[in-house]
């Protein structure tokens, strides 16, 4: 087993958080668990009951870093003592009008701000559909002719992107942006291209999500890095599997048309890491950020760097993890040495739900996640029983 040293992966956390972790992970564990709970809490919102303090104390309090920016920056300070970075993430999703898409890009702006007065802070990230209607990447993906209407949407889409990452470029941070489904994800590119090509002239200010459990990533990243290479600019990627794949599946399934996602997990696996030993070949042009809680593939990064000679805290390489999971890569990273930047989501906890939603099904349906994290805890809680123990003989 990789990273399995948990005296060093929870130094940050009491035997009370722990023994708190353990008892949230293991009822993540449990599918229907997981179901019933996610239906009733939908239900709560709806019907105002008053569920804010289990779910402040509960899943909030493990999985996001506070309800506004004051709050996140004691978890940036803890983290930071542990030479962990910080990737704040206003987790606020599913916005459908433009007050909501505005609310969001006023959030990304200030968080700018903040980050920039903040060296523990090295990137921001947004989600795509948080600046505007999913309708309308999804048209121009698909190659759709856009009304008067929406044209001037797309304007006021684009003119918030390039706030953004002009912002991020000023401040000499990172942008990094979320990818989603397939067929939102072509508009998006190409607009995240474009940025790139205009604010990374100098350094990575603006890096785009590539999902390896989709079959034509590999070859798209190759293109993108040889017109990179010929127009001079600076290209950055986090790569990740990809967190939708059921939905794929079942819109493939129910259009008819082949399903861009691999057909197997070995096949992802293979992708993910072919991604990241190219970007690792071509660190003069490409940033990388490897988002991942595999094992396997950050201790295959840490070998090839090592091979490679690349230094561990090279200023182009990565590991990303989301806060409230997998500590024992993070911490176990960060104290050898690597560079490793932890997703810290934050905002009112209402609006912040389907973000919890979202990790406590990811927690249930990734095979093996919930288990680890239960192991490792367990562990932990008896290495520390067996020194107090023999401390008291
Ligand atoms: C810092 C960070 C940022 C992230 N940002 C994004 C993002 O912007 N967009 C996004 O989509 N996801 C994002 N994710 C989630 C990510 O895509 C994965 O869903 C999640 O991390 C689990 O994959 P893994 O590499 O950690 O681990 P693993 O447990 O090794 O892999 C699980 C993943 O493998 C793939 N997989 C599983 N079974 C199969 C199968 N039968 N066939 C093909 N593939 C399969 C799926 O992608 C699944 O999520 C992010 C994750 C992290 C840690």
């Amino acid at each position: 087993m990789y990273f399995d040293n948990t005296e060093i992966a929870f130094a940050s956390q009491s035997d009370y958080a722990l023994k708190k972790a353990y008892l949230l992970f293991k009822c993540m564990e449990n599918p229907v668990l997981i179901r019933v709970g996610t239906a009733l809490l939908n239900g709560a919102l709806k019907w105002h009951l008053p569920v804010a303090g289990i779910v402040k104390k509960t899943v909030f309090q493990h999985f996001a870093a506070g309800a506004d920016l004051a709050d996140a920056l004691q978890t940036v300070h803890k983290l930071a003592r542990y030479r962990i970075r910080s990737v704040m993430d206003y987790a606020v999703e599913g916005q459908s009008d433009e007050s909501g898409f505005e609310r969001v890009f006023q959030a990304t702006l200030s968080v700018i701000d903040f980050a920039s007065a903040n060296r523990e802070i090295p990137f921001v990230v947004f989600k795509p559909s948080g600046f505007g209607p999913l309708a309308l990447y999804r048209k121009i993906s698909e190659g759709g002719q856009l009304s008067p209407v929406e044209a001037a949407e797309w304007e006021c889409v684009v003119a918030r992107w390039d706030q953004i990452c002009r912002k991020a470029r000023e401040n000499h941070l990172t942008v990094m942006v979320d990818a989603e489904e397939t067929w939102i994800q072509k508009a998006v590119d190409d607009l995240v291209f474009k940025m790139m090509k205009k604010y990374n002239r100098h350094h990575c200010a603006v890096c785009n999500t590539l999902q390896m459990y989709r079959k034509d990533r590999l070859a798209y990243l190759k293109a993108r890095f040889e017109i990179a290479e010929s127009a001079g600019f600076f290209i950055g990627y986090k790569v990740v599997r990809g967190a939708y794949m059921e939905r794929e599946a079942a819109r493939a399934a129910a259009l008819g048309c082949e399903n861009p996602i691999h057909l197997s997990k070995e096949a992802t696996d293979r992708d993910y890491d072919a991604a990241v030993d190219f970007i690792v070949d071509h660190l003069d042009r490409i940033s990388l950020f490897a988002g991942t809680h595999n094992e396997r593939s950050c201790y295959l990064l840490k070998q090839k760097m090592q091979a490679r000679g690349i230094a561990k805290d090279h200023h182009k390489v990565w590991f990303g993890q989301l806060y409230g999971m997998r500590d024992n890569i993070s911490f176990e990273l960060a104290h050898a040495g690597y560079n490793v930047a932890k997703y810290l989501p934050y905002g009112p906890w209402r609006d912040v739900v389907p973000y919890l939603i979202r990790r406590a099904r990811e927690n249930t349906s990734v095979k093996g996640q919930s288990s680890r994290e239960l192991s490792l805890i367990r562990a932990e809680l008896r290495r520390r029983r067996s020194i107090k123990n023999n401390s008291h003989v």
